[in-house]
């Protein structure tokens, strides 16, 4: 058992919520889950109207969604220039795919009432980082936001808690191109070099929670 100084404990108001979330995602067991917790204003209430907490979604949730990538009729918002094709295919049905739908729709349903000049903070938060691909789906949903919200007034942010800072995994057989007929070995790194810790006491806890946090660029 560690125990973390008072003085190495994060001063993000969010922590708390994200501890929350990390926990709830584990009480799932084996597999790979993620959800957002999406904040206007700083919001930390989850009332839906200012801030909002989506479903926690399981591997294979995605699909052909905004995030997918690989929607062919998606245009300017395809795998073209952010990753590989392989690398899109393998993905399109990573859970982050669906919760980041989620959080645009919540987003797009809302953003009129907002504050006027109000910064949003979105935090996607699952028990492995992102993979290569779903790396650059937040990326694209960064560009997203900061067209709506305007430069500056954006944050968005990976939020992870495996033992390692980032893992490089290969994949062959899993992904065949059904339209070449060719299996391709694909290399994907979940989550991000440059990650940093950050660690909470969560309310009427002994121990403290650390994880991964990234901030999107
Ligand atoms: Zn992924």
């Amino acid at each position: 058992m560690t125990t973390t100084p008072p003085e190495a404990l994060t001063r993000d108001p969010a922590a708390p919520q994200i501890a929350q979330s990390l926990a709830e995602i584990h009480s799932l067991g084996a597999g790979l889950f993620s959800r957002a917790l999406v904040m206007v204003a700083g919001d930390l209430s989850f009332d839906e109207a200012h801030s909002y907490r989506t479903p926690v979604a399981g591997a294979r949730s995605g699909g052909t969604t905004r995030y997918s990538m690989t929607d062919a009729d998606d245009a300017g918002r395809g795998y073209e220039g952010r990753v590989d094709r392989a690398q899109a295919r393998m993905s399109k049905q990573d859970s982050e795919v669906a919760v980041l739908q989620e959080a645009w729709d919540w987003i797009e349903a809302l953003h009129a009432s907002f504050p006027h000049g109000a910064g949003i903070r979105v935090v996607l938060i699952g028990n492995i980082g992102p993979c290569t691909g779903c790396k650059a789906r937040l990326e694209l949903f960064r560009q997203d936001l900061i067209s709506v919200f305007g430069p500056g007034q954006v944050i968005v942010e990976s939020v992870y808690d495996t033992s390692e800072m980032f893992i490089t995994k290969n994949y062959s057989q899993k992904y065949e191109d059904y339209e070449t007929g060719t299996t391709n070995t694909v290399s994907t790194t979940y989550g991000y070099e440059g990650a940093t810790v950050e660690a909470v006491l969560p309310p009427g806890a002994h121990q403290s929670v650390s994880y991964w946090l990234y901030r999107v660029m």
